[in-house]
């Protein structure tokens, strides 16, 4: 009787049986494993583009008008910081329905989609801008004088009028009238007021003949 070869072969067995278990057991878990791992990278996706929509215009990238809102108030209002003084900005672009007729929906997004830009590389941090409502934007400016808005209020309704917006080999000039007025505290109650007068200023402004900037009072 051959002991060692009996020992041997159970050896073999034993260890093939615990080397196969071991396999079966690792490959579940691995598979359990990337299967966690793949749904919730899926799902991070799926909430940040969720997140993004509904936060972001999509058309033109900008915050939407509930973010913007919102930002505003958690980020400057509710922090209650009494000596910086905000100024908000309201921007309707003129005759933008002639664009739409004229060049066509597409051509009039086109447009929607520079003067976005256009804004958004002369508003620096932390004052933002977001999209109002179909051609209308607004700002929000942290603590600087109302001489110096203007000026830059200037700036972007200049920036604006210079630029020419290729579509289809036509070139389509716009221009755009503005209308800000400087907060007073920071409650809710006074960033509505502000907007209002803003959007008074910003009517102010298409009565008299567009293109321009008009300081609220
Ligand atoms: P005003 O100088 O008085 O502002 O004249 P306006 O023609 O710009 O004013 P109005 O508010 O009458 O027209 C705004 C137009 O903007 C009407 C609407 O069709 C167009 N519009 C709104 N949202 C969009 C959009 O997302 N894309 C395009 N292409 N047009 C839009
Ligand atoms: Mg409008
Ligand atoms: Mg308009």
């Amino acid at each position: 009787f051959d002991y060692s070869n009996d020992f041997l072969v159970h050896n073999i067995i034993n260890s093939s049986i615990f080397a196969i278990t071991g396999m079966i057991m690792s490959k579940i878990l691995y598979e359990n494993q990337v299967d966690y791992l793949f749904k919730n990278l899926i799902l991070e996706e799926v909430n940040q583009k969720m997140e993004r929509l509904s936060n972001y215009d999509t058309l033109t990238e900008l915050r939407n008008r509930r973010n913007f809102e919102e930002y505003v108030k958690k980020e400057f209002l509710y922090i209650d910081i009494v000596e910086e003084k905000g100024i908000v900005a309201l921007m309707d672009i003129d005759y933008f329905k002639k664009v739409n007729d004229d060049y066509g929906h597409h051509a009039g997004d086109r447009v929607l989609k520079r003067v976005a830009q256009i804004l958004s590389e002369l508003v620096e941090e932390p004052s933002i801008v977001g999209r109002w409502g179909g051609e209308e934007f607004a700002i929000f400016f942290y603590n600087t004088s109302l001489d110096e808005i203007e000026m830059k209020l200037n700036r972007m309704r200049e920036a604006i009028e210079r630029s020419e917006i290729v579509d289809l080999d036509r070139k389509i000039k716009v221009t755009a009238s503005f209308g800000f007025y400087s907060l007073i505290g920071t409650s809710d109650e006074e960033l509505e007021i502000a907007f209002k007068k803003a959007d008074k200023a910003l009517y102010t402004a298409k009565n008299t003949g567009r293109n321009k900037v008009i300081r609220g009072e």
